[in-house]
């Protein structure tokens, strides 16, 4: 079974939305493994966005992601499940919540483009982080999670696969 970080950002905790987002990766039936709260510090900001964000949007949008994701404490968990890297990314959205679907997270409960937030010179903040892809999501587990804080237990999904 695939394994997947997800982070629900400061402005999903700021929100109160940490249960309704919990819910939508319950309800898909992917098994959460490891979850708990913290509050990150600039060096391990660093370790988390790194050097292939800046390539992908520029140093400045690095630097800001890199203090967006202390301007308070983060849930943090470890999602197990068949594809579960492509589902969670799925149930998360597009990075730019105006073009993320109805239905998904994003989608839902944000509504910002990328075009407001360049204008606005703000953050674009859809409130979750997912692994993109396996070689991050290998990176972003260990980082986030000693392997003594993953529970593999069942749960009521394991009598029906
Ligand atoms: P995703 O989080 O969907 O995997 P990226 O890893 O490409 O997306 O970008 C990381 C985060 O950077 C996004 O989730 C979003 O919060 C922020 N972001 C991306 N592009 C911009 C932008 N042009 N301006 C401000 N913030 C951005």
């Amino acid at each position: 079974m695939e394994k997947t970080l997800v982070l629900i950002k400061p402005d999903g905790v700021f929100r109160h939305l940490i249960g309704k987002i919990i819910t939508r990766f319950e309800d898909s039936g992917l098994k959460i493994l490891g979850l708990k709260m913290v509050w990150i510090d600039e060096k391990f900001a660093k370790k988390h966005y790194r050097e292939d964000v800046a390539e992908r949007h520029g140093e400045k949008v690095r630097n800001e992601l890199i203090n967006y994701i202390r301007e308070g404490p983060v849930i943090a968990m470890v999602l197990e499940g068949a594809d579960a890297i492509k589902v969670t990314r799925k149930i998360v959205g597009s990075t730019y919540p105006n073009e993320s679907p109805a239905g998904t997270i994003r989608g839902d409960f944000s509504h910002i483009s990328k075009e407001y937030g360049n204008r606005k010179e703000i953050m674009i903040k859809n409130l979750i982080h997912a692994s993109g892809n396996k070689e991050d999501a290998d990176i972003e587990i260990p980082l986030w999670f000693d392997k003594k804080e993953l529970h593999a237990h069942k749960t009521i999904r394991d009598f029906f696969m």
